[in-house]
């Protein structure tokens, strides 16, 4: 049955293979907007925004933080090339919080020298650990 069927997921950062297992589903988020992607999918590849990946197994959901990257979609499972990625348990609270206010400091004050796709990113990063944590 199609419900039971899981695929592979494998999610490398610089700093170390995230994660290397299996998913009945996975769903993160992109430069097209959340994507839900299930065992069989067409060949695809997509950019990630930061936000939060969740990986439906069958004992429950994992979640973790995930940031900027690439997700080669195929069929039989998905390879993530990720900037950072944390479990709920590694996020710092109190840094993701002190990062938000520096971002949306940034945002609101825009001055000449302000990089803004930056300070963006920055804040979606803040906002990805936050909600991880919800
Ligand atoms: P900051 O401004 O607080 O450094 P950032 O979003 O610029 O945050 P990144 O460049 O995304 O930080 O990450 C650098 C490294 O620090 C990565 O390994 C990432 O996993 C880790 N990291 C960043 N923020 C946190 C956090 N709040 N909790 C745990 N690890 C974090």
């Amino acid at each position: 049955m199609a419900e039971d069927r899981s695929f592979r997921i494998r999610i490398i950062t610089p700093e170390r293979v995230f994660y290397e297992g299996s998913a009945l589903m996975a769903e993160f988020n992109t430069s097209e907007g959340e994507l839900g992607i299930y065992p069989g999918h067409i060949p695809m590849t997509v950019i990630l925004k930061p936000g939060v990946l969740k990986l439906t197994q069958p004992e429950g959901k994992k979640e973790a933080a995930l940031h900027t990257g690439f997700a080669e979609i195929l069929p039989d499972g998905i390879t993530i090339l990720a900037e950072a990625a944390e479990w709920p348990g590694e996020i710092d609270i109190a840094r993701a919080q002190a990062a938000k206010e520096r971002a949306e400091a940034r945002i609101r004050e825009h001055r000449a020298d302000t990089d803004m796709a930056r300070a963006q990113t920055a804040l979606l990063r803040a906002l990805a650990r936050i909600e991880t944590l919800r």
